[in-house]
């Protein structure tokens, strides 16, 4: 089991501007910003990549992305539009080895990212 930065947010362990929570998510502001609105979306149990997600996690991925729809319909900006994104790995541009749903909304957002 990998234990990184967001292992200890989901701890409570450091602290963090937290925008969802439920049974099996935490969703967070992240801390460097690539657009007006970024918030992480993550499983409360570890899982540090997509390469390791099980068929019994399906589910759960899925609750991620829907965690990430239904805050974008709250706050008001679903229509507007919004990105959400998976990184796996080094060249994925991966960073923190705790699977997260990046959520991106409040600009234009380019295509195809860099
Ligand atoms: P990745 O590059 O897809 O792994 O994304 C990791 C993200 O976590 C980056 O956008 C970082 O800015 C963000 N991040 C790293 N540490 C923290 C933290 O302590 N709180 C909130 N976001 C963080």
């Amino acid at each position: 089991m990998s234990d990184t930065i967001f292992s200890k947010i989901v701890r409570r362990e450091i602290p963090a501007d937290i925008v969802y929570e439920d049974d099996e998510v935490l969703g967070f502001r992240d801390l460097n910003p690539q657009a007006p609105v970024h918030v992480l979306f993550i499983p409360k149990q570890s899982l540090a990549t997509l390469n390791d997600a099980t068929p019994e996690q399906a589910t759960l991925l899925g609750n991620l992305l829907l965690a990430a729809a239904n805050y974008a319909k709250q706050e008001g900006f679903a229509e507007q539009g919004y990105r959400t994104v998976i990184n796996c790995n080094e060249d994925g541009g991966q960073t923190v080895f705790h699977i997260h749903v990046h959520l991106l909304a409040g600009r234009r957002l380019h295509w195809p990212p860099g």
